[in-house]
């Protein structure tokens, strides 16, 4: 990225923007990691342990995961060509799909371009002008826009309340068609929506109840399957879409439901419609993905294991956390300022974790998110622990 001379910008008013950001801490910049998304990686030419990619299985570079994609690009090309709907439909694109419905149990699934362009496109197919949808206060900036471009009344909730869910359905869902918004692993804060209670709620009322499963996604459940098999939800209560760029390691995103939900969502959700299909090679990176997630369950086992080490020895320090329930880490800071000088000091001793801060999280919740993954050894998250206890103690976030 170049940066013009400050006085070839003076009364810019974009410039004047980011000065704004800046006295704000609340500027951000992009940072080259100049190697593959794995446990450590190469930035600035040295080596770091990198605690904040989603990649939770390692998958992303996993030898059938790569093989796959190469596979794909040698036999279907690099871009697909076109939107689904004129010829970009390819063999990876069903198999894929076909891959997913059994793997959600569900009867089938529709893949988007990424989970942004998903959200997009499914909300507004579920929801129009006139309806009301309820949105978790902590959903995906995602989520929320979908629920914006739908035209529909728009009421937040609190985090995770389902009586307050109730009471608005009761007040407001009744005269109207609603939907229910929320996602299965929170993605700033690792802790679960109470899906069951949520999914009875929205029953009771005659209301749809939407899961964005991202970061459940090849990590809750016992086999995987995500946040609905971890909580034993029948699927049919919901509707789930999730993404094919975490623990699935490749990029994408994904819708499942009944048939008549997935045809309807190939003839309304624009995102689908307008845009051109997946790279057939990310189809089949997914593919394998979930082959591996099947085949190889001690990555789940070790995830598990890794997180548990990490949690525990964070708590065990006296940091801040949330309630997470997930290899989602969050160690609370509060301000923005210094949530971004302790990911300096951080980087300094070999930790990529960089600062998270509004409006990604509510003000004054400003954070280190840790993510832990199937592939980091415990030298490293011993390394993790004794950095974060030095920085802890230097910016006084433990006691
Ligand atoms: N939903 C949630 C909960 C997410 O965390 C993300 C990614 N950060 C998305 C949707 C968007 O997915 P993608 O990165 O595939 O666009």
């Amino acid at each position: 990225m170049s940066t013009a001379p400050e006085s070839d910008t003076a009364g810019d008013p974009f410039v004047s923007a980011l000065q704004d950001l800046e006295r704000r801490h609340l500027r951000r910049s992009l940072r080259v990691v100049e190697t593959a998304c794995d446990a450590t990686v190469s930035i600035d030419g040295r080596r770091v342990i990198l605690m904040a990619s989603n990649n939770y299985l390692g998958l992303a570079t996993h030898p059938a995961v790569i093989a796959a994609a190469v596979e794909a690009v040698e036999r279907f090309g690099t871009g697909a060509g076109a939107s689904r709907l004129i010829s970009g439909t390819q063999g990876p694109h069903v198999e894929l799909e076909r891959e997913l419905a059994r793997f959600k149990n569900c009867d089938a699934a529709l893949c988007f371009g990424s989970g942004y362009l998903a959200n997009l496109g499914l909300i507004p197919a579920l929801a129009k002008p006139g309806d009301l949808i309820l949105a978790d206060r902590l959903c995906h900036a995602s989520l929320i826009d979908g629920c914006r471009l739908s035209g529909a009344a728009l009421r937040v909730f609190r985090h995770n309340d389902v009586a307050q869910v109730a009471r608005l359905l009761a007040r407001g869902g009744t005269r109207r068609r609603a939907l229910v918004v929320t996602e299965g692993i929170f993605s700033m804060d690792g802790d679960a929506a109470p899906l069951g209670e949520l999914a009875k709620a929205t029953q009771a009322h005659g209301a749809r109840l939407l899961v964005d499963d991202a970061h459940g996604t090849g990590v809750m459940g016992g086999q995987g399957r995500g946040t609905a098999e971890w909580l034993g939800l029948e699927p049919g209560s919901l509707i789930q879409m999730g993404t094919l760029s975490k623990a699935l390691g490749a990029s994408g995103a994904y819708v499942v439901g009944s048939f008549p939900l997935i045809d309807y969502l190939v003839n309304t959700a624009r995102s689908f419609i307008y845009s051109t299909a997946l790279p057939p090679a990310m189809a089949a990176a997914a593919r394998a993905a979930l082959g591996v997630v099947r085949a190889e369950p001690e990555r789940r086992a070790r995830l598990w294991t890794n997180r548990r080490y990490l949690h525990d020895g964070l708590k065990a320090a006296g940091f801040r956390m949330t309630d997470t329930v997930s290899p989602i880490l969050p160690v609370l800071v509060g301000d923005p300022d210094k949530a971004v000088t302790a990911g300096r000091r951080l980087l300094d001793m070999g930790i990529f974790a960089p600062a998270i801060r509004p409006p990604t999280v509510p003000q004054g919740t400003s954070r280190l998110r840790l993510t832990v993954t199937s592939e980091h050894r415990t030298d490293d998250l011993d390394h993790v622990l004794a950095a974060f206890v030095q920085v802890g103690q230097e910016l006084g976030l433990t006691p």
